[in-house]
């Protein structure tokens, strides 16, 4: 293809306006002036509609003819932005079109998640932090801070004495550490600030590692070297225990395709991007490894997808935003914790990761490696069915041996009479970690409290008979499915023991943090959830002071679950596993088993010995039972099996159809139209409509239908043809979103 050559004198373009019925083409003449430069890829300036609206507008083709009466086709007015190198624009354009088709929306919503949007401001200065006084003296000026309680001082000096130099973005973003900090140590002579105004162009320097992989490691590094010599581009699974050394199997495999003069994307999930990760690459790989998150500016974005496209660098890390960085000859795309649920995007198009990771390999011959303690059940499924290739790590690489689990069953507690929120053994081990000075974790889930009711005397769950998914209560005793809309009432009475202890479960972190205080009134308490973390500095804050054992117990949330490692944390204590287990939908024993094996992975890190309490209703549940285990195996042996029964993903797949309008009379007639224009297909099955689990949201009524299909393409069949429904007859009312493969 030329472009740009004569004879192409008209563009197709896609508007700027992100509406369904825009959603296609719109030809427009290319003036003279104008033909080297309007080439697929640019962003042009056009009129629009009938007051002729200057809008912009993307160039997705050229051609050479007219498709209507070339007297109303109109002119384009200038050039926006200026051309982007075609060949890697071109790929991302078509991954574009691919996630337009797998995912629904309009394809400018897709172009622009995929593509840089382009920002005048470019950060042409870098600024560096060095440390002027040597490693020892640091260390000791930490110290003497940390007593001061000048953490963030501290932290900042600790980090230099190990690296030396540091890029101020990533003590800023990375560490937390804000101006005046480094001002202050500025003028107290502890470092130096240099400005960079042009940009080095170092040349790649593998720093020499400090020990050996161990077999199990180089196992996976040699078998991935001899598919990539020969040209095979395939998509690798490492189940690898936590501490097992994948990431330094990620490093070995990311330089030699770096070695060959390609480049690399490695993803990792924001909450677990940590200084110390990012630290670990740049020391191995220079500056040509640059990273991104997501406080970054438009314009720090826009100038990290530059410098990568201009050839400045070898590797990106970063969050699920990393994935659509224009490198030139993109040779490895890497996806570290592959499991994590903010893979996912939450709004249209609602991609995953791990899937436009697959399609932009494709599109750029490159190979893809998910890497996961506790792999999806999606992945260890196609890994198990030979789409990907499957390796295990099954020892911690630096030694250490795994805690120990022990499970407590909340009936027997009730019936001993003990009514606290902490069973006798957890309490038991709290004292025991007061007395020898050593810390412990509490976590409660609240992200999974979606209302399940259950018995507390003998832990029946109440749950549809259709969907084999919890019920959720909701206002005037109504029981209600969230897939399927079936309804029940709320029974005075346990259908199986006929204890009349039937009810939601309520527990929130605060209310844990009162009774540790009534408990051990000398223990000193942190608390992380949403609440205590309204501020940006908080999280950071709360994490440094447990790191340095200002507190004995933290008490909190998911959130204090990943990434963090806790010498001094001997003890985790999983409150009310169910809460997790039961909330209203397929992925949750999935989700219990990921929680309980991440809680547990951050008891005994360092020498000293960890143990694990998980609390629950439902001790027989696989998920809590493998979680004992820590066997991954077992987990998913049982999980697949509920899943082919029920003919959920990843055996077959879910298309979720969201209906949303102000009006509920609206959303209702919507959702019955669409339900009822869907093709007729034995093989298709259609679940609701029903009031969304969040049946209520901004004021807008939530309505659901759910669609299952083995086959993929199939359901994107049914999404192309109710988006060609809506933008031909009616039914534009009401906003419709798609989700496939729903979490
Ligand atoms: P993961 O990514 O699986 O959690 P890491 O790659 O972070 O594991 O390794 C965990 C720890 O073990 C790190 O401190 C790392 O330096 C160390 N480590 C990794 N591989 C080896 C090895 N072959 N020999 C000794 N230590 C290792
Ligand atoms: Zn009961
Ligand atoms: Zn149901």
């Amino acid at each position: 293809m030329t472009f740009g050559a004569a004879g192409m004198k008209y563009a197709d373009i896609i508007v700027d306006i992100s509406h369904e019925r825009l959603d296609r083409p719109f030809q427009y003449r290319i003036p003279p002036a104008l033909l080297e430069k309007v080439i697929p890829g640019v962003w042009v300036k056009i009129p629009f509609g009938k007051g002729n609206r200057e809008i912009k507008g993307y160039v997705v083709s050229l051609s050479e003819r007219p498709e209507i009466d070339p007297a109303r086709i109109k002119d384009i007015l200038d050039i926006a932005y200026g051309a982007e190198a075609p060949s890697a624009e071109r790929q991302m354009v078509a991954l574009a079109a691919w996630m337009k088709r797998h995912y629904g929306g309009t394809l400018i919503q897709s172009l622009k998640v995929v593509l840089p949007v382009r920002r005048a401001v470019r950060i042409k200065e870098r600024k560096t932090l060095c440390l002027t006084v040597n490693a020892d003296e640091a260390l000791a000026k930490a110290e003497a801070f940390q007593k001061k309680r000048a953490v963030a001082r501290a932290r900042l000096l600790t980090a230099l004495a190990e690296n030396n130099e540091i890029d101020w973005a990533l003590v800023r973003d990375k560490l937390n550490i804000g101006q005046s900090t480094v001002k202050d140590l500025e003028k107290l002579g502890l470092l130096c600030i240099k400005t960079e105004k042009v940009r080095r162009k170092s040349v790649f320097s593998p720093a020499l590692k400090e020990f050996a992989l161990n077999e199990a490691q180089q196992g996976i590094v040699d078998s991935f070297k001899r598919d990539y010599a020969l040209g095979l581009r395939e998509t690798y699974l490492i189940h690898g225990v936590t501490g097992s050394g994948k990431t330094e199997v990620y490093m070995e495999i990311i330089s030699e395709v770096v070695r060959q003069g390609r480049q690399a994307i490695m993803l990792i999930p924001e909450i677990a991007l940590t200084f110390q990760t990012v630290m670990r690459f740049i020391s191995r790989f220079g500056d040509r490894v640059s990273y991104m998150h997501s406080k970054l500016s438009k314009g720090e974005r826009y100038d990290q997808y530059m410098r990568a496209k201009e050839g400045e660098l070898d590797i990106m890390i970063g969050p699920r935003s990393a994935l659509f960085t224009p490198f030139p000859d993109l040779g490895i795309i890497v996806l570290d914790e592959e499991h994590e649920h903010s893979y996912k995007a939450e709004n249209m198009p609602r991609y995953h990761a791990r899937e436009v990771a697959i399609e932009r390999a494709r599109l750029s011959n490159a190979a893809v490696v998910l890497g996961s303690a506790t792999p999806s059940v999606d992945s260890f499924f196609r890994a198990k069915r030979g789409e990907y290739r499957l390796f295990t790590l099954d020892k911690r690489a630096a030694g250490g041996v795994l805690p120990v689990t022990y499970v407590e069953d909340l009936r027997n507690e009730l019936r001993k009479g003990n009514r606290s929120i902490f069973s006798m053994r957890l309490k038991a081990m709290m004292e025991d970690r007061l007395n020898n000075k050593q810390q412990a974790m509490l976590f409660l889930n609240r992200r999974g409290m979606a209302g399940f009711v259950s018995c507390r005397a003998c832990g029946r769950v109440f749950k549809c008979p259709h969907c084999d998914v919890s019920l959720s209560a909701h206002r005037d005793k109504r029981l209600i499915c969230h897939y399927c809309g079936y309804e029940e009432k709320l029974q005075e009475k346990c259908p199986e023991c006929g204890s009349k202890y039937i009810g939601t479960m309520r527990a929130g972190t605060e209310k844990v943090e009162e009774e540790v205080k009534k408990l051990f009134p000398s223990a000193r308490v942190l608390r992380m959830d949403a609440d205590t973390t309204k501020s940006k500095d908080a999280y950071e804050k709360i994490l440094s002071e447990f790191a340095d054992q200002k507190a004995d117990i933290l008490v909190g949330t998911q959130m204090i679950v990943k990434g963090h490692d806790f010498p001094a944390v001997t003890l985790v204590g999983i409150l009310a596993a169910d809460l997790s287990l039961y909330a209203a939908d397929y992925r949750a024993g999935e989700r219990t088993f990921d929680l309980l094996t991440q809680a547990a992975g951050r008891a005994g890190r360092a020498e000293l010995k960890g143990e694990v309490v998980i609390q629950t209703y439902s001790p027989e549940h696989y998920s809590i039972a493998a979680a004992k285990k820590q066997d991954y195996n077992v987990f998913y042996a049982e999980e697949i099996a509920f899943r082919k029964l029920m003919e959920y993903p990843p055996v077959s797949h879910l298309l979720k159809i969201l209906i949303e309008d102000r009006s509920e009379e609206r959303a209702n007639r919507v959702a019955g139209e669409i339900r009822a224009v869907i093709p007729d297909d034995r093989d298709l099955k259609l679940i609701g409509p029903a009031p969304d689990s969040l049946a209520m949201l901004k004021d807008h009524y939530r309505r659901a239908i759910y669609v299952k299909h083995a086959d993929y393409e199939r359901l994107a069949d049914v999404k192309d043809f109710i988006e060609a429904w809506r933008q031909g007859e009616g039914g534009m009312e009401a906003s419709v979103q798609f989700d496939f493969d729903p979490l």
